[in-house]
């Protein structure tokens, strides 16, 4: 049996799949849902859930909450601003005399699950399936995956939390042909996914999210406030963490009531904070927040190269959509009501359950793909950046394409394989590289086949095979298909902002390789065919021939061009008598 997980910055949930139905497992409180806080006490048994969070405001330096934030990271990436290491060391907590890192806390709260689920069901069950944000690098994802060994779990898949969601939604809808966007917001992470659902074959389009927005920086802002509204400042760990509780309380019982009372008896110094809280008020604070996610949503439908009418349903899943204000924004983004089908806290959790339930054959006719997140290619003879598969190509995928050498008595290709949106391949990501020798040869006699394959595991195979020899190469990419978020914002930004240069750079490249073919081609004809030509007529060749030469020196593109069309023009001549004179032998 395969639990399906979803192990969210701010609860977490498991459940199986049993006789036909996914199934979220409570515990002998009869609570499905555990929150990701850990407690370790100086001395005694690890507390995980509920009975940590009791402990959050007596012990707030032996409580950990948020862990997902960390984990996979780097001291001095996002999120690490608080913790103590060396730059570019792996993210640690010390609590007392122990240092954990967060697989360690992670592992905590996953073990707590799995006891959970083994309680329930009376037997051991030691396979899973861990959902993620879509926008986890390689780093977090392979962090959780190893929580989840510590945890005592093989870890099957690790699957995105909104194609998990997308997978709750779809599973009752197999025949429908649709386009769906997941809009999930939680405490900690924002993502938005396009997905099409086509007979049951569930197809990423597009993603774009961020992992540091939720609704932890929402409660951050209610804190802020609360305490401005009350005069009082605290800054004692144990007071900053009762206030920022109470701001959650309060927010979350503002998405029903209109106002409401925040009481805090001896905050801090003996000050006691009571003040009374509209929605009103909360959503002036809070909408800077939510609406950092529309460029983001906006960005994912440019990718799938959607318009939001093209959307069947905008599907709402994370706890902070339950916000009157997080509903109407989205409605204002994409001009229409959003799906409320789906229970915002359990349809991550139910799509896991099904994706294990689909690992074991459980669910045959659902398929799930994912897409690449950056373009694929190989560097060209002129240092251009050849695309074989584009961005966002769902995987698995395989294409190929056939190159000639480029130079007469050649020995041999070398095939960089890149990754990247820019036009020079020096701006792209070299990914690895294989050389493939021959004998020489004139130019274009040989021809080099590379093809690209991805397998369903996002693993990038490049095999290059010379056609007339058969010897081939191949080398495996691990990195193609999962890179990070801010890698990837990174690249994409750098298309934008460079567009005109690189186009301009694309162009002269390619008028430089067709300058360089053509200066040997006109001496050489030039040597065949002067004697037969008016003087003033080889002047005029070699006056241009020299002005192409003088824009490859300058590098500029417009000169470029415009001495190649003349240089053109005056060899018409040459092309003719060569002619003649082929037709005369
Ligand atoms: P995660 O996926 O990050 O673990 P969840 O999807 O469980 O998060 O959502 C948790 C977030 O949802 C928290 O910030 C919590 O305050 C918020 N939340 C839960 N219920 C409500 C509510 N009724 N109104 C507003 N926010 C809520
Ligand atoms: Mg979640």
């Amino acid at each position: 049996m395969i639990a399906g997980i979803d192990l969210g910055t701010t609860n977490s949930l498991i459940g199986v799949y049993e006789s036909g139905f996914p199934t979220l497992l409570a515990d002998q409180h009869g609570n499905r849902i555990t929150p990701s806080v850990v407690f370790y006490p100086k001395n005694g048994e690890t507390l995980v859930g509920r009975e940590a969070e009791r402990q959050r405001s007596l012990h707030p330096d032996r409580t950990i909450s948020s862990v997902k934030r960390l984990i996979g990271r780097r001291i001095g990436e996002k999120g690490t601003e608080n913790l103590l290491g060396n730059k570019g060391t792996a993210a640690s907590i010390t609590i007392g005399d122990r240092i954990l890192t967060p697989e360690e806390i992670s592992s905590e709260i996953l073990k707590k699950l799995k006891s959970i689920a083994e309680d329930r069901l009376g037997a051991t069950i030691n396979r899973a399936v861990i959902t993620v944000p879509a926008y986890f690098n390689d780093a977090q994802r392979t962090s959780t995956r190893r929580a989840g060994e510590l945890a005592g779990f093989m870890v099957e898949r690790i699957v995105s939390e909104p194609t998990a969601a997308a997978l709750a939604y779809g599973l009752d809808r197999l025949a429908d042909q649709s386009k769906v966007a997941v809009y999930d917001l939680g405490g900690g992470t924002f993502d938005l996914s396009v997905l099409q659902l086509d007979n049951g074959v569930f197809q990423v389009l597009s993603t774009h999210g961020d992992t540091q927005l939720g609704g932890d920086d929402i409660d951050e802002a209610i804190a802020e406030l609360v305490s401005k509204k009350a005069g009082i400042s605290v800054s004692s760990p144990a007071a900053t963490s009762r206030l920022k509780e109470a701001a959650r309380a309060a927010k979350e019982i503002l998405s029903t009531a209109d106002a409401t009372e925040v009481r805090l008896p001896f905050l801090e110094d003996n000050r006691s904070l009571e003040i009374s809280l509209t929605r009103a008020e909360i959503e002036q604070a809070s909408a800077p927040i939510i609406r950092r996610t529309r460029a983001l949503c906006m960005r994912a439908l440019q990718d799938a190269d959607l318009e939001t009418t093209d959307l069947d349903q905008v599907i709402l899943v994370g706890g902070s959509t339950r916000m009157p204000l997080v509903r109407n924004f989205v409605k204002e983004i994409f001009g229409r009501e959003p799906n409320l089908s789906q229970h915002p806290d359990e349809s991550v959790a139910l799509g896991a359950i099904l994706q294990g339930a689909i690992l074991e054959g459980n669910l045959q006719n659902v398929a799930l793909l994912d897409v690449t997140p950056l373009s694929l290619g190989i560097e060209t003879f002129g240092g251009l950046m050849n695309v074989i598969i584009p961005r966002n190509t769902t995987i698995p995928a395989k294409a190929g394409e056939m190159f000639t050498n480029a130079v007469t008595g050649q020995q041999g290709m070398r095939i960089s394989v890149l990754q990247g949106e820019r036009e020079l391949a020096s701006d792209n990501w070299m990914l690895g590289s294989l050389e493939i020798p021959f004998p020489p040869s004139p130019k274009g006699a040989v021809r080099v086949g590379v093809q690209f394959s991805i397998d369903a595991d996002g693993i990038l195979q490049v095999l290059a095979r010379d056609t007339s020899t058969g010897s081939e190469q191949i080398i495996e990419i691990k990195s193609a298909v999962e890179v990070s978020d801010e890698a990837v914002e990174a690249m994409l930004a750098g298309s934008l902002e460079h567009a005109f240069e690189d186009m301009d750079a694309r162009i002269f490249t390619e008028a430089r390789l067709k300058a360089e073919e053509m200066l040997p081609a006109v001496e050489d004809a030039l040597a065949q065919l002067g004697s037969d030509l008016p003087e003033q007529e080889v002047a005029e060749i070699l006056r241009h021939a020299a002005e192409v030469r003088a824009a490859l020196v300058l590098k500029e593109t417009k000169r470029l061009k415009l001495t190649i069309a003349a240089l053109d023009e005056s060899t018409q001549i040459l092309a003719t008598k060569l002619i003649e004179k082929a037709l005369k032998a």
